[in-house]
């Protein structure tokens, strides 16, 4: 058996569920929605180089995109609409229209892209981002993340510090692997191993699955296992218990946080600010990797360490004092 309720071995024995006809037509529409909007100029692709940033006290690599045109664009366009701002998502831009999710839902290819084929799971009616995921949320965005061939990270970006740039409710969706010939996600092994030892303490073990945290890791974090055979409304379920542990760790409403998930593993982290002198720091950085914007923000990462810009803008445990 390789439930919830089983004794953990390894993180990376993934559950396999079979690929349904929706999957493969979701599929098949992001595809042929990202090129025909490569084609036409309808979605702007950002050149960047990768570099790779390695810690060896937590023995963790993360993946650094330098893009220096960035600058031109998402804060230009902003900058534009400033006093004449418009929802991006009502009325969406139909060039960018995959398909609809549900009756709730609609999955829109993103209009600047890094990576190839990063989509976005949003709400066909106005939603607040800073409200919590609903079972509707879950539900496509479960699906949406199962239908990547190779493996997808979704991540949601919520309240004001939280590296959100849109009040209208998105999930956002990217292919994995993070970079050409990574294996795991840089962060994998530690929540595994977070993992495998709350489950061996007893500690993490409960009804509806097994919670951990990564104490390697120098912010506060909330973790727990999925398997792709999992439902909407358990996966729901372990949202809603992250979601209670981070916000006890955050004064302030509307609550600030990140969540990560991958059909494995889901991830929250609840934070204080949006930036990290001139690094600022969105879900993506939780799962190891950093969009770079200059050189300041290169060398500024690179003297002041991955780790330490992520616990500037997440929150330090509270038995390191915030050092
Ligand atoms: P966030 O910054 O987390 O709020 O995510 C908003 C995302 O929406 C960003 O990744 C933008 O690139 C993307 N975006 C902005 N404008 C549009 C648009 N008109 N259509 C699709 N995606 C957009």
């Amino acid at each position: 058996m390789d439930g919830l309720h089983s004794h953990p071995r390894t993180m990376r024995r993934v559950v396999m569920a079979r690929t349904t006809a929706k999957q493969t037509h979701t599929w098949r529409s992001i595809v042929d929605t990202y090129t025909k909007a490569e084609r036409n100029g309808w979605a702007y692709k950002t050149d960047t180089k990768t570099e790779f940033l390695r810690d060896p006290t937590v023995d963790a690599t993360v993946v650094l995109r330098v893009a220096t045109a960035l600058r031109d664009k998402p804060k230009a366009e902003s900058k534009k609409q400033e006093g004449s701002w418009r929802n991006p998502f009502l009325p969406y831009d139909e060039n960018l229209w995959c398909c609809d999710l549900s009756d709730t839902h609609v999955l829109l290819l993103n209009k600047f892209n890094v990576v190839p084929h990063h989509t976005l799971v949003v709400t066909k009616e106005f939603k607040s981002q800073e409200d919590p995921l609903e079972s509707t949320d879950v539900e496509a965005l479960w699906a949406t993340l199962q239908c990547y061939p190779s493996g997808a990270l979704a991540f949601f970006n919520s309240g004001p510090h939280s590296g959100k740039s849109q009040p209208h409710k998105h999930v956002q969706v990217i292919p994995l692997p993070l970079a050409e010939g990574m294996s795991q996600l840089p962060f994998q092994n530690l929540l595994e191993q977070a993992w495998i030892e709350a489950a061996n303490e007893g500690e993490g073990a409960h009804e509806d699955g097994v919670f951990f945290t990564a104490k390697a890791l120098p912010f506060v974090n909330f973790a727990c296992k999925l398997n792709a055979l999992m439902s909407t409304s358990q996966v729901h379920h372990q949202y809603r218990a992250l979601l209670d542990k981070t916000a006890l760790q955050v004064d302030a409403n509307p609550l600030s946080y990140n969540l990560l998930l991958t059909t494995e593993w889901m991830m929250a982290v609840p934070r204080r600010q949006e930036s990290a002198g001139p690094v600022s720091v969105n879900a993506l950085g939780f799962a190891g990797t950093f969009l770079l914007r200059s050189e300041e923000e290169i060398s500024y990462i690179r003297n002041l360490g991955f780790l330490a810009v992520l616990q500037v803008v997440g929150m330090p445990w509270p038995s390191s004092n915030g050092k």
